[in-house]
């Protein structure tokens, strides 16, 4: 069965998280496939806004419902390099820990 196909078809029922615009117009390309795992790389046709998500696709159902779980920090796992943005969002996340730093790394 072809993942993308399949997320094709449902894009249209998710919305950027970022622009708010519906995905059905969404380029969708496949970026790691094991199992009924797969990452895909979702962008976003109004503003260029480009995630993966997690996709797996139960393979002993007729009517696969890929189980769409939006990663916020995918970027260690693939081994793509650090982006300014991620800096920023960890400077955010950072600036409002209220705890010591031994309760941060825990
Ligand atoms: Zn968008």
């Amino acid at each position: 069965m072809d993942v993308l196909d399949i997320l094709r078809r449902q894009a249209g029922r998710f919305q950027c998280p970022r622009c708010g615009q519906s995905l059905a117009d969404c380029q969708l390309e496949m970026v790691t496939h094991h199992d009924e795992q797969s990452l895909v790389k979702v962008t976003c046709a109004h503003c260029q806004d480009a995630r993966l998500i997690a996709v797996a696709v139960a393979a002993e159902t007729e009517t696969a419902t890929p189980v769409i779980d939006v990663r916020d920090e995918p970027t260690e796992e693939l081994g793509v390099p650090i982006s300014p943005d991620d800096v920023l969002d960890a400077r955010l996340a950072l600036g409002g820990h209220a705890g010591d730093l031994k309760s941060l790394l825990r």
